[in-house]
Order: C-alpha cells, then sequence, then structure tokens
C-alpha cells in the first residue's frame, strides 16, 4: 500500500477510512514533531462545487478551538485529494468504545455528553452546527480516561447527493425526523441526534436500528414512540433528558438553552478552564472573608469552591498535575475543617459535615484508584468498574446517596469476580484495597441513605426503577466475605 505524501508531515500508517477519506497518523517533520491525523478526502467522491465549499467551510472551522471538538491544525490539497491535518485522537471513536463494552454505565454516558454538550454550546456561541452527529464522529483522546472530541462537522452537507443517500452507514439512524422527510430542519436536529448518541450508549443500540433504509423510514414515519428498553434502570434525570430530546416535532423538543442546564448533565460542576476559574474566584472571595473573621461566610464559600475542584482533581489525567492540584486542594479542605472546628455553636448543616469528610476521603484515596486505573487498560470490565466506581464517589460527594450505592455496587459487582481470579502481586493489592475502600463507601452511602431518608428525587427514581418504598432500607449485598 502506498502512503500519500503531504508537506511538512510523515505519514505513518492508516488508521481507517471512511466513505469519501482516508486517514492516517502523521507527524509534524519539524518543531515539536506533534502527532497528527491527515484526512485525505478523495475529490473523485465529491460533487464538483462541492470542492469549494469544503475549502470555505474548512477555513471556517480552522478558527473553533475548543476542549472538545477536534482541533483541525492545518490543511492543504493536490489534484486528487484536499488533505486535512488534524489533532490525533488514540481512543478510537465511540462507536467503537461502545461495541467493545456493549453499553455503558449512565456515569460513562453522563461524561461523555457533558463534553459533547460543552461543545455544542461553543459551536452555538460561534453560530455552527454539526448536522451530522453520531458515534463514528465522536473520537475518544486515549484509551484510559478518554476524553471525547467532536470531528468531522459540516462535511456530510457537502458530499454528492449520491453519497447521500445511499450512505447507510450509521448516519441515517441519527438524523432527526424532520431532516429525513425532507421537510425544512435547522440546528434543532443536532439535539435529536444526541438523543440517539445517548440512547445508544445506554442501550448499545440506536433507538430505530434496522436492517435497511426502508424499515427505518417507516419507523419514522409512523412516529412510533421511543421506548426505554424494559427491565432497564436510568435514573429519572437521564430518562427525562432523553424523553425531551427525542421528541418527533422539533418545537416540542428540549430546546437548546434547557438542555444545556439539564440537571441530568449538571454542566455547572463539569470540569472545565472555567469551572476551575469559579473554583478559584470562590476560594479567594473565602480567603477574603477568612481575614475578616466572617467565618461562617469563609466555610461555606471554601465547600463551594471543594464542590468545583473536586471533579477536576478526579478528571485530571496527568499523575503530576493532579497530586500538585491534589495538594492544593488538601489545604482547603484542612482550612475549612479548621473553620468547622472554630464555628462551635454554628457547626454546619450535617449534610455538610458528612460531605467534608467525604471529600477529604475521596481526595486521600484517588492516588491509588489511578494507579489500579493504569493496570485496568488490559481488562477492560475492570476499566469499567472503576469508571462507575469515580462516578459513585462524585454522588457520594454531591449528596446523592441513593445514586452513589447503586453505583457503589454495580463497581463491586464487577470487582469482586475479578479479585477472585487474579495472581498474586500488587495489581491485586491495590484491587483489593479499593474493594475495602469502596465497600465502607457503599455502607456509609447506606448509613446516609436512612439518617437523612433519602432525597426526594432520588425516592421517585428508586420507586420508578425498583418498585420500591421511600425510606426502605437496602440490604447488603455485599461485604468483605465476598472478598477472595
Ligand atoms: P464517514 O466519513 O463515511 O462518515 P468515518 O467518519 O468513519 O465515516 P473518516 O472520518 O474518514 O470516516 O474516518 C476514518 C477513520 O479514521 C475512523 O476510524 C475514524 O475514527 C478515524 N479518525 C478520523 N479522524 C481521526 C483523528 N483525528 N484521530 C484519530 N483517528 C481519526
Amino acid at each position: 500500500m502506498t502512503l500519500p505524501v503531504v508537506e511538512g508531515y510523515i505519514i505513518v500508517e492508516k488508521i481507517g477510512s471512511g466513505s469519501y477519506s482516508t486517514v492516517y497518523k502523521a507527524f509534524k517533520k519539524e518543531g515539536n514533531r506533534d502527532v497528527v491525523a491527515v484526512k485525505c478526502v478523495d475529490k473523485v467522491k465529491l460533487s464538483g462545487s462541492a470542492v469549494d465549499n469544503i475549502i470555505t467551510e474548512i477555513s471556517l472551522l480552522k478558527k473553533l478551538k475548543h476542549e472538545y471538538i477536534v482541533e483541525m491544525k492545518d490543511f492543504s490539497w493536490d489534484t486528487r485529494c484536499i488533505y486535512i491535518i488534524m489533532e490525533y485522537c488514540g481512543g478510537g471513536d465511540l462507536s467503537c468504545f461502545i461495541q467493545k463494552r456493549h453499553k455503558l454505565p449512565e456515569a460513562t454516558c453522563k461524561r461523555f455528553l457533558q463534553q459533547l454538550a460543552s461543545a455544542l454550546k461553543y459551536l452555538r456561541s460561534k453560530n455552527v452546527c454539526h448536522m451530522d452527529l453520531k458515534p463514528q464522529n465522536l473520537l475518544l483522546t486515549s484509551r484510559v480516561n478518554p476524553k471525547l472530541k467532536l470531528a468531522d462537522f459540516g462535511f456530510a452537507q457537502y458530499l454528492s447527493d449520491e453519497d447521500h443517500q445511499s450512505s447507510l452507514r450509521g448516519s441515517p439512524l441519527y438524523m432527526a425526523p424532520e431532516m429525513l422527510l425532507n421537510t425544512q430542519y435547522d440546528a434543532r436536529v443536532d439535539l435529536w441526534s444526541v438523543g440517539v448518541i445517548a440512547y445508544e450508549c445506554l442501550f448499545g443500540r440506536a433507538p430505530y436500528s434496522s436492517q435497511n433504509f426502508q424499515e427505518l423510514a417507516e419507523k419514522i414515519k409512523s412516529r412510533l414512540k421511543i421506548e426505554v428498553p424494559h427491565g432497564s434502570h436510568i435514573s429519572k434525570e437521564c430518562r427525562d433528558l432523553l424523553n425531551g430530546l427525542l421528541k418527533h416535532d422539533p418545537s416540542s423538543r428540549i430546546d437548546f438553552e434547557d438542555f444545556f442546564k439539564h440537571p441530568f448533565l449538571d454542566l455547572e460542576h463539569m470540569p472545565s478552564e472555567e469551572s476551575y476559574q469559579k473554583a478559584i474566584a470562590l476560594v479567594k472571595e473565602a480567603v477574603v472573608k477568612d481575614s475578616e473573621k466572617d467565618w461562617s461566610a469563609a466555610f461555606k464559600l471554601y465547600c463551594d469552591s471543594l464542590l468545583y475542584f473536586i471533579p477536576i482533581v478526579n478528571d485530571e489525567v496527568d499523575a503530576q498535575k493532579r497530586m500538585a492540584l491534589r495538594a492544593r486542594v488538601d489545604e482547603y479542605i484542612n482550612r475549612a475543617e479548621d473553620l468547622k472546628q472554630s464555628l462551635n455553636g454554628l457547626e454546619p448543616s450535617c449534610s455538610s459535615k458528612s460531605q467534608r469528610a467525604v471529600m477529604d476521603n475521596i481526595i486521600a484515596s484517588s492516588s491509588s484508584r489511578s494507579k489500579l486505573e493504569h493496570m485496568a487498560v488490559v481488562t477492560p470490565s475492570l476499566a469499567t468498574a472503576l469508571d462507575i466506581g469515580k462516578y459513585a464517589e462524585q454522588y457520594l460527594l454531591e449528596g446523592q446517596y441513593s445514586l452513589a450505592l447503586e453505583k457503589f455496587e454495580s463497581a463491586l459487582n464487577i470487582m469482586i469476580p475479578i479479585l477472585s481470579q487474579e495472581p498474586p502481586g500488587p495489581r491485586r493489592e491495590l484491587l483489593h484495597q479499593q474493594i475495602k475502600l469502596w465497600l465502607e463507601r457503599a455502607e456509609n452511602a447506606k448509613a446516609f441513605i436512612s439518617l437523612f431518608q433519602l432525597d426526594s428525587s432520588s425516592v421517585e427514581n428508586k420507586e420508578q426503577d425498583l418498585g420500591c418504598k421511600a425510606g426502605a432500607s437496602h440490604q447488603p449485598i455485599l461485604n468483605e466475605d465476598n472478598l477472595a
């Protein structure tokens, strides 16, 4: 196979090909020798005027810079191809990620949706809509702790008509009904696609998965109601978001503003440059109040800032940066703890106290978990369990004890059988340690549930999913005796 020649880059290998292009891994000849992906778009497969349009579109896309959008670094062309030089994403695409795992835990789905929503929010601020959202266009940065990056926007519009009609490789499955039925459509088609992607993440298949285009068109025309598969347990917030996104009529569909504010996404506390700045601003205010001896206000501000800081620490992939950040966050926790002591009669509410303790604990333990995460690369089910457990910790921190318990139990149900097969060695030790810790946390969550009688949203959620009564105690299904 002959590799293409692209000026300024050394092409290393082919990554894959789509209906109108082939993508190669490459690195820059000069400077920092950045690894990149080079997408070679075959001009023959494009309709005549589309070539000019694509070049115009590329110039626009070059201006888009966002953490969750694949960065377009450069482009060039010759008589045969257009070459798009992009940021390299080494984790494959979301479609393969789902296929390998069959379906994803709700917490993983939430994280990916947060990242996708964040990219869409940015695109909206630039008046750009994607119009071809599908799991194949959502790339992942790496195999461990992957971050999602939106790719390929705009190009599908420039495909020749022939390609559009015959290309059944996934795309029509994610297209909004108004787009497929040839009526007028607008940016809201992206919201439908997000709904289909979320559905596929959670249940392993698109809601209208079909054998052929006719079957799909029939289902769409008949406005067949999209149901959550029987026996699936998803939270009330998640179900509500799916229902809002998967509305056939775009005017009844959730709008962008409500989508970005939706509680399932909780974009407010999602790790980002913005949330980091908020955390910093809050902590600065806390320090001022502290120096003014307004301890009650200072304590609250430290706690508020920690709610932003903790997800940032958990999300940091770089071990050194995480350590540095953790050391800093530890200082704020310690100061908050000191303040709590000096508040005496003005003790914070019960749930805040327990949350502080939980935070402290979580921070202290995230180092061993991250070591384990690196060792879990070869065991996808363990990686999934660690992911679920991480979100359980987050729920615990947020005071969503019922959800936390449910996630700890799911994680432990996967980890305990793995431990029983694990040969002696550091991985086994870390695994054992992690299981013990999460067993304790699951017990804590249980204690909080009976202490606070569950918050109303979790109660409804549990009732709906499990048919159980509010405040009913959870029986321990796992304990240390289960450990090998
Ligand atoms: P189609 O173009 O028909 O919709 P597609 O999106 O799979 O299909 P391409 O965009 O050409 O086709 O991608 C081909 C392969 O290259 C896919 O496996 C995709 O995951 C991979 N790929 C695309 N861009 C990158 C990138 N920036 N980094 C790493 N891999 C990439």
